[in-house]
């Protein structure tokens, strides 16, 4: 019977695709792709001459069902890859995934590189527990808001961002959450320019201004402390005593 394997490519280094992930990709008897080209390439430097279909962000409506019906009524096995990394984070599949589960289709990942944890691991920041939280909002409203929500959260937060939003991002990190808060920059992971960048979020802001951004940023950035969380508390008590005496 059928089944939908999400298949992780490289974040850079091709030498991280694993074994598994190329035997797949052999033995699928389609690829679905969020770029054909850019995954030619890839297939191309492994030998795999597996039939390409494209599945991405603008004609996922009308693919995900055809791709589930292959699946489910002619048995097909389809691998999905994204252009980097894994399926379905910050990328196509999470739709793909959903439909395949419903129609009852096995989805089987096929594990490998995946930017954030990447570069968590090096960051030297706590790994016990983070949260990952994407493309951070392109608004400078929507970014505010969604940092200050963050404020007191004690977790590590990884972001994935852009060479050119990069310092319009740590700026508002900065207003919202300190500029003495710790931050690493993890630039080109995998790749030959791969960078850490590691300090203050001022520290880190000071590096931008001098090497102007390039490349693709993770940023992971330390959680609240227990002395900001309980500063935190302690003003909303206050806040709300206050208001108990304006009553
Ligand atoms: N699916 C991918 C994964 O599992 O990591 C993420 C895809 S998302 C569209 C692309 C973003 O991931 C980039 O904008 C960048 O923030 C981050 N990224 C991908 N490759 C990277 C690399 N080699 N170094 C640093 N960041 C990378």
């Amino acid at each position: 019977s059928g089944a939908l394997y999400l298949v992780a490519t490289p974040i850079g280094n091709l030498e991280d695709m694993t074994y598994r992930a190329v035997r797949i990709l052999r033995e699928a008897d389609c690829i679905a792709a969020e770029d054909t080209r850019q995954t030619r390439k890839l297939l191309s430097h492994f030998g795999i001459h597996t039939r390409l279909v494209s599945y991405h962000e603008h004609n996922k409506q009308a693919s995900g069902p055809e791709l589930v019906r292959l699946m489910r009524d002619e048995g097909q096995l389809i691998a999905l890859v994204s252009d980097a990394g894994l399926p379905a984070i910050s990328d196509p599949g999470a739709d793909l995934a959903r439909l395949a589960v419903e129609a009852e289709v096995p989805v089987i990942p096929v594990p490998g590189a995946n930017a954030a944890l990447t570069g968590l691991i090096a960051s030297g920041l706590p790994t016990d527990s983070f949260v990952f939280l994407g493309f951070p909002p392109r608004e400078r409203k929507d970014l505010r808001q969604a940092l200050e929500r963050l404020q007191t959260a004690p977790e590590t937060m990884l972001f994935y961002e852009s060479p050119h939003r990069v310092e319009k991002t740590l700026e508002a990190m900065a207003e919202t959450l300190g500029e003495e808060r710790r931050i690493c920059l993890a630039r080109e992971l995998t790749k030959r320019y791969e960078e850490f960048t590691r300090g203050t979020i001022a520290e880190c802001l000071q590096h931008l201004a001098e090497h102007p951004p390039q490349g693709e940023y993770v940023l992971i950035v330390e959680g609240a402390s227990a002395e900001a969380r309980l500063a935190a508390a302690n003003a909303w008590w206050e806040q709300l005593s206050l208001e108990d005496h304006v009553a």
